[in-house]
């Protein structure tokens, strides 16, 4: 079993990988339609609607949360270095 390097999910079934394509490191809900993996930008922004349907709270705070969980995931923790 795989953990997706952007967002931390188990990948347990061919379902939860891009387009069904078992040798990516990354999962569907973290991919681009095309398969390829979201930017950080895409992908923050995905994450802090999730945040703000799910526990109600405010946009700033959504993408601050965002922001700080993907920091620890190994798709972006490099990504700090480089901007
Ligand atoms: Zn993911």
């Amino acid at each position: 079993m795989k953990i997706c390097i952007s967002c931390g999910m188990p990948m347990t079934k061919a379902e939860d990988y891009p387009l069904k394509d078992e040798s990516k490191d990354y999962c569907i809900y973290c991919a681009r339609t095309d398969g390829s993996l979201q930017s950080f930008e895409e992908k923050k922004e995905g994450m802090s609607e999730f945040l703000m349907r799910t526990q109600g709270i405010d946009r700033a705070v959504a993408h601050k949360t965002a922001e700080e969980f993907m920091k620890k995931q190994p798709a972006w923790e490099n990504y700090f270095d480089t901007v």
